[in-house]
């Protein structure tokens, strides 16, 4: 597929990037991407894939403009209040660019819809902001081994994963179920209207990756992302050998619709802290009243060898079975040697119906950088 003379002038810019070149953009020009939701996330991506020609963008969404939705969804304007969302965006890309080919698919995706439709993309950016959604679409990307850039936003904080088929985690390794009714709901919570934007573009990029096959995508590793502290993190993550749908054996064959939740509420109720904030904490406490439900989910072996002073071992593979004995105490701060376990544990505790779970971003590791290098710790 070769560029015409109005496509080379447009993506000038573009092929003169080494990396990417005539051969790239004719890539994107090829690409076929599925955009979830044109709200927040998907109204920056949806821009920008558009202007940077890819040829072919589909965006599903049975919703209609809403005066809310203007602070964050800069696909639409004050005049598109109460369209179909899918129709005036698919107008509005193609005012930006007339080279490419905009499908507007005005229908809420569901279990009955989700294969047909996502067998026609190569790639799917998901922009929901409902749970059930999230679920359906890494479940369908799974089985018909689509790659798939998923984002949450809630309130200042996001986070960006990119799944590729047979390359790493999915959705579900990391977080395995939907946690339902924690907290407040999507629209209490609120939300910067800048912070989708940076999310969304992480996401578009990840696409242009994806689809032209340059750099490293974010594959294996949580990004997350605090506006107001404008820190950057990662979190590793890997494969669930029991995931529910990419395992060998997975439980999930067959897509299938769950109850209503909302996005925002899961992954991103847990709080994160750093090892400054908890070594604050932990000072706190020692002056003042009952200790931290401090809980180091390592196995023993790790735990015998170091740990924070007044932590409790519960090796992860328990916890599940042992959350009672945390029952009636405070909220619980998990650890763990990296801070991926200590993640998993927050998404245990939420799921069995503990609020505000909290864990050590980036673990003990980063306990021992910042804090205290004394701290002795065994590859876990
Ligand atoms: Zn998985």
């Amino acid at each position: 597929m070769t560029l015409s003379p109005s496509e080379t002038a447009r993506y000038r810019r573009h092929l003169t990037l080494p990396e990417l070149g005539p051969a790239g953009q004719e890539r994107l020009k090829c690409a076929r991407v599925l955009v979830v939701g044109s709200g927040g996330l998907g109204s920056p991506a949806s821009l920008y894939l558009a202007a940077a020609g890819i040829g072919t963008l589909g965006i599903v969404d049975g919703d209609r403009v809403e005066p809310s939705n203007l602070h964050r969804q800069v696909l639409f304007e004050t005049v598109d209040i109460g369209r179909l969302k899918a129709e005036a965006a698919r107008e509005r890309l193609l005012a930006i660019n007339p080279e490419i080919t905009v499908v507007a698919h005005a229908f809420t995706l569901r279990a009955s819809n989700a294969r047909e439709l996502i067998e026609r993309y190569d790639i799917v950016l998901d922009g929901t902001d409902r749970l059930s959604t999230r679920y359906l679409v890494n479940d369908a990307c799974v089985l018909l081994r689509k790659p798939l850039i998923t984002a949450a936003i809630h309130r200042f904080e996001g986070q960006a994963m990119s799944y590729v088929p047979g390359r790493g985690p999915c959705y579900r390794c990391l977080f395995p179920q939907a946690v339902e009714a924690v907290g407040e709901s999507c629209a209490d919570a609120g939300v910067l209207g800048v912070l989708p934007g940076v999310l969304g573009l992480i996401q578009a990029t990840e696409a242009i990756k994806l689809a032209t096959g340059i750099g490293e995508p974010l594959i294996g590793r949580l990004l997350t992302y605090d506006a107001l502290s404008l820190r950057f993190a990662e979190l590793p993550v890997s494969r669930r050998r029991e995931c529910p749908v990419c395992a060998e054996h997975p439980r999930i064959t067959a897509l299938e619709d769950t109850a209503e939740a909302c996005a925002a509420d899961a992954p991103l109720s847990v709080r994160r802290l750093s090892a400054t904030a908890l070594r604050r904490l932990l000072v706190e406490a020692r002056r003042s009243g009952p200790g931290l439900v401090l809980i180091d989910v390592r196995e023993p072996w790790e735990f015998d060898a170091g740990h924070l002073e007044g932590a409790r071992n519960i090796p992860l593979g328990e916890l599940r079975g042992r959350l009672d004995d945390l029952a009636g105490e405070g909220p619980p701060i998990f650890v763990c040697r990296s801070g991926r376990r200590s993640l998993t544990a927050c998404a245990i505790a939420l799921q069995a119906g503990m609020a505000a779970p909290a864990h050590l971003e980036g673990g003990l590791l980063e306990w021992v950088a910042a804090i205290d290098p004394r701290l002795r710790l065994v590859a876990g």
